[in-house]
């Protein structure tokens, strides 16, 4: 605020301007100017913010910084809505994983977080049923914090969650409000392919969410506990076969088998360790 407007605006408010004053501020000791504002018999003072001090430049940098930070949070609960995720998870990252999660999950987040966003989506087959989980949140959790739109699928909590429409259908949510939730997104995140029977239901909804991602453009990462052979025959068996569903998945999100440590044998470092709780409280 230049001199003469904070005068004019001290004029409008019937106040007279008195000019400029100096002094230091009495947290950092940076000298300021101030504009004397006298009112009847009180004295205050008016800041022009161009006079910031450093304590002031921080204290703004501080406020950024909680803002950035809840909009990380916001990011989070949005991708995670409806899954059930503990809170504990959502601070997992990539140093959670060991190396050939952490190696998986670098190279697919390099590509989804270079420039163009071109890269491709992975579906990673995982043995240990934690090392699969740890390797998903930690996804999402890197891509909320690159500030991407993420949705994350825990392939049974969904199933639930759309059964219970079934059961509600004057309910707030539907089986379709539900899957336009989780494509509304640039990228989805299906966590345990094959851990639950496969049915033409199962696999229905499952080819709403992989055909739907395809047709939005959004990238796909999905993980299973299952070698692709095994995938196939997950996917492809009995009457609820759809034509080309495993095609489609791995069209842009190609197969990769991760050994991983055994999770749930070894003992973890403490980030595990508080984490295993959360775990618990999920299974
Ligand atoms: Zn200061």
């Amino acid at each position: 605020m230049g001199s003469e407007c904070v005068a004019a605006a001290l004029k409008a408010f019937g106040h007279h301007y008195d000019g400029e004053v100096a002094y230091s501020c009495p947290v950092c000791g940076d000298p300021k100017l101030v504009y004397r504002r006298v009112d009847h018999d009180d004295t205050a003072y008016v800041v022009p913010s161009s006079y910031a001090c450093r304590c002031e430049i921080e204290a703004e940098k501080h406020s950024e910084r909680k803002k950035a930070e809840r909009k990380v949070e916001e990011l989070k609960a949005r991708a995670y809505r409806g899954s059930g995720v503990a809170k504990e998870l959502t601070k997992l990252g990539l140093d959670d994983l060991d190396d050939g999660l952490r190696e998986a999950a670098e190279l697919v987040l390099n590509g989804l977080l270079d420039e163009g966003r071109s890269g491709d989506g992975i579906t990673l087959s995982c043995r240990s049923d934690k090392g699969r989980r740890l390797f998903g949140y930690a996804v999402v959790n890197a891509l909320c914090e690159a500030g991407m739109d993420v949705s994350y699928v825990c392939i049974q909590a969904f199933l639930r969650a759309i059964k219970l429409t079934y059961n509600d259908p004057d309910g707030r949510e539907s089986e379709s409000s539900l899957l336009m939730d989780k494509l509304n997104a640039s990228v989805l995140v299906i966590d345990g392919l094959g851990t639950c029977r496969s049915s033409s239901w199962l696999l229905g909804i499952l080819d709403e969410l992989v055909s739907g991602a395809r047709r939005a453009g959004m990238k796909l990462i999905a993980t299973t506990p299952l070698e692709l052979g095994s995938l196939k025959r997950w996917m492809t068996d009995g009457d609820g076969y759809i034509d080309g569903l495993l095609d489609r998945l791995l069209q842009r999100s190609p197969f990769v088998s991760v050994e991983s440590i055994d999770y749930e044998g070894v003992e973890r470092v403490c980030s595990i360790e508080k984490l295993a709780k959360a775990f618990r409280q999920q299974i």
